[in-house]
């Protein structure tokens, strides 16, 4: 499960960045599907950010819907 998102913006100081830093697996669960968890793997790109220099995930929407 991939964005096809190319760039996405540092959570610190709200700069645009295209520039990948490292891919990283997470696996999150995922409760919406019943009462069974699910376990979802994704890859989540880390951006590093050209003006604070912090490196940062992108953001994940539908991760963020279902997980409270
Ligand atoms: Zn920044």
């Amino acid at each position: 499960m991939e964005s096809t998102e190319r760039e996405s913006h540092c959570h610190h100081c709200g700069t645009k960045s295209n520039r990948l830093h490292q891919n990283h697996r997470d696996v999150v669960k995922d409760l919406s599907w019943g009462e069974q968890p699910v376990f979802l793997e994704i890859n989540r790109r880390q951006f590093k950010c050209k003006k604070c220099g912090k490196p940062f995930s992108e953001k994940l929407d539908f991760v963020n819907n279902r997980i409270t």
